[in-house]
């Protein structure tokens, strides 16, 4: 179909849920859309329910629906807040988050992208689209669930090949990102790993926040819901003690410096 001939305002996504006050997912108070549908399998998901690509629950819904709903929440915005679009993966529906953000752009609202990156390729047809959305985009938050290939399809059932391919591209354009890693003890707190990943994020041009997000098991009753075994049963959320750890690792330590410390 021909660019003009797009009517934003009907396109359509598939959301499982929205939540009107979001406070951890971009700038300021925001209003968050999770979008149905995930190919990673997360040991620490905290939102299984969003995994399947169709679901009976979730709702097919127009963007202009969802920025309908969004604008019932401006007042409370300030100057930082605005529309998050989480998951699941949101990018599994392009269209779609083409369609909203364009739309909030248009009534000057801060677009917010949360993603997992996995879909990233960088192919001519698929950067044309993603162009598109990164166009209508001002931030985007990117979980590194680990920077050890190996690893990380231990932690999530995928390789990182095309997550730190994306991290690279949206530095190459300048994109305003927030790097997040979840720290779950023994699984993402691998000292040489995270001092890895320090490195790794340093090389990044675009890089706006880099945090921790310490595991909590607040998700494992909806594995429990869906009869699926919890993968991180009896795991606690890291002690503060390794929480510092790990801010240190990755904001100072080079991995040169790590393999002195360990005596390699
Ligand atoms: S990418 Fe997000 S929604 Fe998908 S499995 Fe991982 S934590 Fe869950």
């Amino acid at each position: 179909m021909p660019e003009e001939a797009i009517d934003y305002r009907k396109v359509t996504g598939l959301v499982h849920s929205t939540e009107s006050f979001g406070s951890v997912d971009g700038p300021g108070v925001r209003f968050v859309v999770f979008m149905q549908g995930c190919m990673m399998r997360c040991q620490y998901c905290h939102n299984p329910d969003t995994w399947a690509l169709t679901n009976d629950k979730a709702s097919e819904r127009t963007a202009e629906d969802v920025l309908n709903e969004a604008l019932r929440y401006r007042g409370f915005w300030g100057n930082k807040g605005g529309i998050t679009v989480s998951g699941g993966e949101a990018t599994l529906q392009m269209d779609f988050l083409i369609a909203l953000f364009t739309l909030a752009k248009e009534k000057g609202i801060h677009t917010t992208l949360d993603t997992c990156a996995l879909t990233f390729r960088n192919t001519p047809a698929y950067l044309e689209k993603y162009d598109k959305l990164m166009a209508v985009t001002d931030l985007v938050l990117l979980d590194i669930k680990e920077i050890n290939p190996e690893q990380h399809k231990v932690v999530t059932g995928h390789s990182n090949k095309t997550i730190l391919a994306c991290a690279r591209y949206l530095s190459d354009i300048g994109k305003p990102v927030w790097i997040r890693h979840v720290l779950v003890p023994d699984l993402t707190d691998r000292d040489e790993d995270l001092v890895k990943l320090g490195e790794f994020v340093k090389t990044l041009k675009n890089v706006e926040r880099f945090e921790i997000l310490p595991y909590h098991t607040m998700g494992e009753f909806k594995w429990r819901e869906l009869g699926i075994p919890y993968p991180l049963e009896g795991v606690k959320p890291p002690t503060a003690e390794r929480v510092k750890n790990a801010k240190e690792l990755m904001h100072t330590e080079t991995y040169d410096d790590y393999l002195k410390r360990i005596g390699n």
